[in-house]
């Protein structure tokens, strides 16, 4: 196929139109494994998992099976008021998989709501947490507040932006927001401060655990999410973790959370959870949440949230596949020996590129945060785009990447093997290199 002459009618997201048309950005045909091919048959190494959500590779044979089989059974019935077979099992399945839980043995999170995206997931967690306590006793109805971090991403609808905090997505919006209450990611002193001063009004605080994504990769210190966890129950107030991002392996485990054994009140996930096949997300909850919205039919205490597309029944086959997958290929044990390779090769061949400033990994989550002056610290220009340069170059060495500001990331699919690994981050390197100007300097110890 070649390309249609429809690319003028479209409006990308996340994207400044004027100079679009110019661009020539690749129009992506077909994918196999890690790699893109687009409509002029070149390919490239899919360095961002199209967007994180991407685990197992493109065109999986069992996720591909799974889906072509639940084709014939329906695509779509409604989860309001009905149920379908692979919404129920997967429902199983993540509450057995989720943190706090086993296989067989449910945790503490035992109920699943379904959604189609991450923002949905979030937003329905907030809302779930506000009904809670407005149908809580009379004391509890006061907490009407959220807390959240700086820097923090949950997603574009309004609500979830409300929770954010990176100031180029979401001041323009201020006016439309609720307020919550910011306090600086990994500072447990200053949670701590503002949950004993107004604990009393808040319903939740909401992170996304370890890592900030959306912010370019920032990491917290070791023991946070525990700290949180436990200032949450101090106060009885809920914990909302995001796992938007990091959920289905991209840390290193198939949560964030289980890495400091913390079980959230709400987990929110979405991204990886169809192997990034489809679009679906759920919000796991507690069996104490769940209950306070128990009552007569007349009493209203229903919670009155649902999508269309809520639980769609090829996503949740594609779900499914995904998850058998995991185990099937050991997805987690191959991972860690590949976490390693990518820090050595990262430390070995993109850290000495002169303009590369600091990089930050967690599991195949990374960040590398380029700067003017790495010496001083100083930060480019925002106007030279050099993270967009560092794309368009790594493109034309046969990779797709996409750049938070100036932090270029790298978010390969789980499944990449050691040499896509390598050819990945050699890319990487030489378009950072490219885009900066830089030959490849020996760092001042
Ligand atoms: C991507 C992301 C979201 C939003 O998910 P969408 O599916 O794009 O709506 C929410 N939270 C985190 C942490 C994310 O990375």
């Amino acid at each position: 196929m070649t390309r249609s002459s429809g690319k003028r009618f479209l409006w990308h997201p996340f994207t400044q139109m004027r100079g679009w048309q110019g661009e020539a950005a690749p129009c992506i045909e077909c994918a196999e494994g890690v790699h893109l091919y687009d409509t002029e048959g070149r390919r490239y190494i899919d360095g961002i998992s199209s967007l994180w959500c991407n685990v197992h590779g493109h065109g999986h044979p069992d996720i591909d099976r799974a889906v072509r089989e639940q084709l014939g059974s329906v695509a779509h019935t409604t989860m309001l008021g009905l149920s379908h077979p692979p919404a129920e099992r997967l429902a199983q399945r993540l509450v057995e998989i989720a943190p706090g839980g086993a296989p067989g043995a449910p945790g503490p999170l035992r109920r699943v709501f379904y959604s189609d995206n991450g923002s949905t997931a979030v937003e329905v967690a907030l809302k779930m947490a506000f009904q809670y306590w407005q149908q809580a006793e009379a004391i509890q109805r006061r907490r009407t507040r959220f807390v959240s971090l700086e820097n923090a991403y949950h997603g574009d609808t309004v609500g979830a932006v409300s929770v954010g905090g990176i100031d180029l997505f979401h001041s323009t919006y201020q006016p439309l927001l609720f307020d919550s209450i910011q306090v600086p990611a990994g500072d447990r002193q200053a949670l701590a401060r503002v949950l004993s001063n107004r604990g009393d009004q808040i319903a939740a605080v909401v992170i996304e655990p370890l890592v900030q994504g959306a912010a370019g990769m920032r990491m917290q210190p070791r023991g946070y999410v525990r700290t949180v966890r436990e200032l949450c129950d101090a106060h009885d107030i809920f914990l909302i973790c995001d796992e938007v991002a990091t959920g289905f392996g991209r840390t290193g485990t198939m949560f964030a959370c289980e890495q400091e054994d913390v079980v959230p009140d709400f987990l929110c996930v979405a991204k990886g959870i169809t192997g990034g096949y489809m679009p679906l997300a759920a919000t796991l909850t507690t069996e104490r949440v769940h209950d306070g919205f128990l009552g007569r039919y007349d009493e209203y205490r229903s919670f009155f949230h649902g999508h269309t597309y809520t639980g769609n029944p090829l996503a949740c086959a594609a779900a499914l596949a995904s998850l058998d997958v995991f185990e099937q290929e050991h997805t987690l044990e191959r991972l860690q020996p590949k976490i390693e390779l990518m820090e050595r090769l990262l430390h070995e061949r993109v850290a000495p590129v002169y303009h590369v400033g600091e990089i930050r990994q967690r599991g195949f989550m990374c960040g590398i945060e380029l700067a003017a002056d790495p010496l001083r610290g100083e930060s480019y220009d925002a106007s030279l785009r050099v993270g967009h340069e560092v794309t368009l170059a790594a493109r034309a060495k046969g990779a797709i990447i996409r750049p938070l500001g100036d932090v270029v990331i790298l978010m390969p699919p789980l499944s990449i093997d050691e040499r896509e690994l390598e050819q990945l981050v050699d890319i990487t390197a030489a378009a950072i290199a490219e885009a900066t100007g830089d030959q490849v300097f020996a760092r001042a110890a």
